[in-house]
């Protein structure tokens, strides 16, 4: 029955089946977000031993691919173990993260399917989620009522700290708000992603 509902749920959300009516955990007060600046995640990057980068449709709209393979790199000559969350339908065509990721010549060895590290997150100092919205949406494994309950997510909300880079608090392809961003061990940075990975390079 699970399963049903879980494969029900998940091409629901491929087809685009919403906004028929208002989604009721729209109407839910999350409270406040945290904002961050790019030099302040260059620290808390730093700082980190263990760093998932979970890509989503904005990394394909800012061409962010390149900026966050020099990120990568950077990071993995001091040492600290980057890995990538690839969720089945992040972005908006099947292997579409991988295609980015590989052109900008991410290692393969290091991007991973959502399977392959969500049990991980838990014990992850940093997760940068860029331009990823439903597939990191802690509503579809927790709320029952939610349009997208039972499609599988990565779990970052379980990491020490996330950063998520968007442009606003829109919500994603489902049309479903996301209370990711109002966790407390969340914090929105604020622009096109390029842009904000490019601000992150230089203050490393
Ligand atoms: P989402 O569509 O859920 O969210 C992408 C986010 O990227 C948006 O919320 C947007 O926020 C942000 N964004 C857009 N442009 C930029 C930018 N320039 N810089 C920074 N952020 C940006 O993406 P996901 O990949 O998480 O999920 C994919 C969705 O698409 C799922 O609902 C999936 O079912 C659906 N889908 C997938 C298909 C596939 O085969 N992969 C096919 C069809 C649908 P903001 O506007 O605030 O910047």
């Amino acid at each position: 029955i699970m399963c049903k509902a879980m494969n029900r749920s998940f091409i629901s959300v491929i087809a685009g089946g919403f906004g028929i009516a208002a989604p009721k955990g729209d109407e839910v007060d999350h409270g406040e977000h945290r904002e961050v600046d790019a030099e302040t995640v260059a620290d808390m990057l730093a700082g980190a031993s263990t760093v998932v980068i979970t890509p989503g449709y904005g990394m394909a709209v800012a061409q962010a691919q390149y900026p966050v393979a020099e990120l990568t790199q950077k990071l993995r000559d001091r040492g600290v173990d980057v890995r990538f969350g690839i969720h089945p339908v992040a972005g908006r065509l099947p292997g579409h993260m991988n295609v980015l990721l590989a052109e900008a010549k991410v290692p393969y060895d290091i991007v991973l399917e959502m399977d392959e590290v969500n049990d991980d997150l838990a014990s992850t100092d940093v997760v940068l989620v860029i331009g990823a919205n439903d597939t990191v949406n802690p509503a579809a494994a927790e709320d029952p009522s939610s349009p997208i309950a039972g499609m599988p997510v990565l779990k970052v909300w379980e990491a020490e700290n996330v950063v998520v880079f968007k442009r606003s608090m829109a919500s994603g392809y489902a049309g479903v708000q996301n209370p990711l961003f109002f966790r407390d061990n969340a914090q929105m940075l604020f622009g096109d992603a390029k842009e904000r990975v490019d601000d992150i390079l230089r203050a490393l």
